[in-house]
C-alpha cells in the first residue's frame, strides 16, 4: 500500500500542474480569440480626443446566434458625464463593457464614439482612451511594479507610487518583504479580490484615459475600505465619460444618469431621485440595500 501510495501522490502533483497549466492556456486562447475576432477595417481612422460622447444606438448583441443578450439598449453618455448602470446578475451590465472595448462587435444598431462607428476606428487607438477597472482582474507573472506599471509603458516611478497611494495599496506593497519586486499572480503571491481591484484602480489611474469604466470596480472591497477608496475614484472620473457598473447603489447617488437593466433591456432611467419617485424596480433595491446596510451595521 505505501508503494502505491507514493506514485499516487506523485500523479495527483502532476495533474495538478497539468490542470493550471491548461487553466493558464484556456486564458490565453480566450484573450486570442477575443483580438481574432474583431478586426480593424480598412482605412480606420485614429481615435484622438479627451471629450468622449458615447453613443449606443438601439444596440443588439448575442455571444452566439442562438441566444440574444441585450435587446434595443439606447443611451448616451455626454462627454465628461456619468451615466451608471444597475440590475441583477446576469441582466448584460459587462457585455456593455466589453462591446464598449471592443472584444465583441454590436449585431444590431450602432455604438459610436464622437460619432463615429466604433468599428471605424483603429482597435488600437480605441482601447487607448479607454480604462476599465474589471470585476476579476487578472494579474500577470510578474512583479507587482510591473503590474501597476503596465497601465502606462513608460510611466516614471514616482508616477506609479502616486497610483498606488492614490488606490489605496502603497501601504500593503511597502510592507511586503520584497516590496515593489514581490512576485505575484498565478505563481507568485496570491493577491485576495480586493487587493486586485486596487492593483487594477492604481493600473487606470496610471493610464489616465479620458474614458473610465467601472465594472463593480470596488465590489470586493469591506465598506470602510470601499467608501475610502471612493472619493478617490469620483475625483479621476471627473471631467472623464464615466460608465460605473454599480454593486452597492449607495456608490451611484450622484450619477448624471441612472439605467436600471433587466433581462438585456433598459426598463428604467433618470436620476436617483427621479427614480426614487418613480417608485419602480430601482426604488425597491435601493429600500432593500439600506435595510441590509441597517442590520449590518
Ligand atoms: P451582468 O454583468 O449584468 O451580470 P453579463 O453582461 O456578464 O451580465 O452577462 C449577460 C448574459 O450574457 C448572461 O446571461 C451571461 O451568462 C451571458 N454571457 C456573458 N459572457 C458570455 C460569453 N463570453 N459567452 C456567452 N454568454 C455570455
Ligand atoms: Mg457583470
Amino acid at each position: 500500500l505505501i508503494q502505491l501510495y507514493a506514485p499516487l501522490n506523485f500523479l495527483g502533483m502532476v495533474y495538478r500542474e497539468i490542470k493550471q497549466a491548461l487553466t493558464d492556456m484556456e486564458k490565453m486562447f480566450s484573450l486570442l480569440e477575443q483580438n481574432e475576432e474583431v478586426q480593424d477595417r480598412p482605412g480606420a481612422v485614429a481615435l484622438s480626443t479627451q471629450a468622449a460622447t458615447i453613443r449606443f444606438e438601439n444596440v443588439d448583441f448575442g455571444y452566439d446566434a442562438k441566444r440574444q443578450i441585450l435587446h434595443m439598449v439606447d443611451f448616451d453618455i455626454p462627454a465628461g458625464h456619468t451615466v451608471a448602470v444597475v440590475g441583477s446578475s446576469g441582466a448584460g451590465k459587462s457585455t456593455l463593457s466589453r462591446l464598449l472595448f471592443r472584444f465583441y462587435d454590436v449585431s444590431g444598431g450602432r455604438l459610436s464614439i464622437n460619432g463615429i462607428d466604433v468599428r471605424d476606428y483603429t482597435q488600437e487607438s480605441l482601447r487607448a482612451h479607454i480604462g476599465i477597472v474589471p470585476q476579476d482582474t487578472v494579474l500577470f507573472n510578474d512583479t507587482i511594479y510591473y503590474n501597476i506599471a503596465y497601465g502606462r509603458p513608460g510611466a516614471s516611478r514616482e508616477e506609479v507610487v502616486e497610483a498606488a497611494r492614490s488606490a489605496h495599496i502603497l501601504d500593503f506593497i511597502e510592507r511586503l518583504p520584497d516590496g515593489w519586486e514581490t512576485e505575484v499572480g498565478e505563481r507568485g503571491l496570491k493577491l485576495s479580490g480586493g487587493e486586485k481591484q486596487r492593483v487594477a484602480i492604481a493600473r487606470t489611474i496610471l493610464k489616465n484615459p479620458p474614458i473610465l469604466v467601472f465594472d463593480e470596480a470596488t465590489s470586493a472591497l469591506d465598506s470602510k475600505t470601499e467608501k475610502s477608496i471612493q472619493a478617490e475614484l469620483a475625483a479621476i472620473a471627473e471631467h472623464r465619460t464615466t460608465l460605473v457598473i454599480a454593486h452597492r447603489l449607495s456608490t451611484i447617488v450622484d450619477a448624471d444618469q441612472i439605467l436600471v437593466m433587466d433581462h438585456g433591456r433598459v426598463v428604467e432611467r433618470g436620476t436617483h431621485r427621479q427614480l426614487i419617485e418613480q417608485g419602480g424596480m430601482y426604488a425597491r433595491m435601493w429600500a432593500l440595500q439600506q435595510q441590509s446596510e441597517i442590520e449590518a451595521a
